[in-house]
């Protein structure tokens, strides 16, 4: 996934405790070895590869992350488009490569999430257009992260928190205690925007700082408007508080996307979710869930 998982629990047995974490870690590798588009003989990758030509068979569990994204991208008008990649392949963060316009201008043609044909008969996936091309790096750590979680429930935990980058879970309290979770500020990695106190629920963050480089004062990052193909510039970090960390996952890349103005009326139509949106100034923007809370903890504090 090419990010850092880390899993804590509560558990009586040392023991006990490691081989639940180690049953998480097996299913983080699963998951890596399927949805990976950089590993050839990932599912993704056949997918990538053959899905134009005929449908693939891709098994129930890829094919649920793709619905699950679809279902996002209605929600969003597009702006979460796992096709994004047809034009995001094109950049490398590490390399500080990013796409000629003349190479965007051709790429962009080829996304459009109405380009997946689903057919839940066989759980194939058909591509309606050449050169597309999906990555599933915006939803499938909070997959991983929602199937760690299940794991630990299985195995009778009731106190954890699960992670992979940006993407957690929470699960129960710290004994009387909640766990607590710092947002950072996007421009500097030292200081932190918010610390929230967290019981049972998920939170992702998006930011602009993850992976990018600047070229001539413009910053390009992994975060990809799919309308133009280019790095999505209206805010710098963005987080999601939700029940789950797939939808929180992708709702923060897509509110990301769509910015302070729709991504605030989305979110606030979203029964039981929340967001913090930095600005492109740095100003920091809330859904209505949290106006109380930031209100009440301004009174308290002071
Ligand atoms: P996150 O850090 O959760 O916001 O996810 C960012 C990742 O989502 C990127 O590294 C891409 O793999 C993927 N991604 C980028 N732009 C989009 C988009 N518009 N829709 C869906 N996935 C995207
Ligand atoms: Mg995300």
């Amino acid at each position: 996934m090419g990010t850092d998982v880390t899993v804590e629990l509560w558990h009586k047995s040392g023991k006990a405790a490691c081989a639940d974490i180690a049953a998480v870690m097996t299913e983080m590798r699963h998951i890596d070895a399927t949805m990976s588009p950089y590993i050839p003989t990932s599912i993704l990758s056949k997918m990538n590869r053959d899905a134009y030509k005929a449908p693939v068979v891709v098994g129930k569990e890829v094919y649920g992350v793709i619905a699950d994204s679809l279902r996002v991208s209605r929600l969003t008008n597009g702006a979460f488009d796992v096709t994004y990649a047809s034009a995001g392949r094109y950049y490398n963060f590490r390399k500080h490569i990013h796409p000629t316009s003349a190479v965007l201008a051709q790429a962009i043609k080829s996304i459009n999430f109405r380009y997946l044909r689903l057919d839940p008969r066989n759980y194939s996936v058909r591509y309606l257009h050449k050169a597309v091309y999906v990555d599933l790096g915006g939803i499938a750590k909070g997959y991983a992260v929602d199937r760690g979680i299940a794991i630990l429930k299985s195995r009778g935990i009731h106190r954890a928190i699960v992670s992979a980058g940006g993407d957690s879970r929470i699960l129960g309290d710290r004994f009387g205690q909640p766990w607590v979770v710092g947002i950072r500020n996007p421009r500097n990695k030292n200081q932190e925007i918010a610390v929230l106190p967290l019981m049972n629920v998920a939170i992702s963050t998006s930011g602009d700082y993850e992976r990018y480089f600047i070229d001539k004062g413009v910053r390009y990052h992994h975060i990809i408007d799919p309308k133009t193909g280019d790095s999505a510039r209206r805010v710098t970090s963005v987080t999601i508080l939700g029940d789950s960390a797939t939808r929180t996952d992708a709702l923060s890349t897509s509110v990301f996307v769509m910015g302070v103005a729709r991504g605030l009326a989305l979110v606030n139509r979203l029964p039981g979710i929340d967001a913090i949106i930095v600005d492109d100034a740095g100003k920091l923007h809330v859904s209505n869930g949290l106006m109380h809370m930031t209100a009440d903890h301004h009174t308290n504090g002071e």
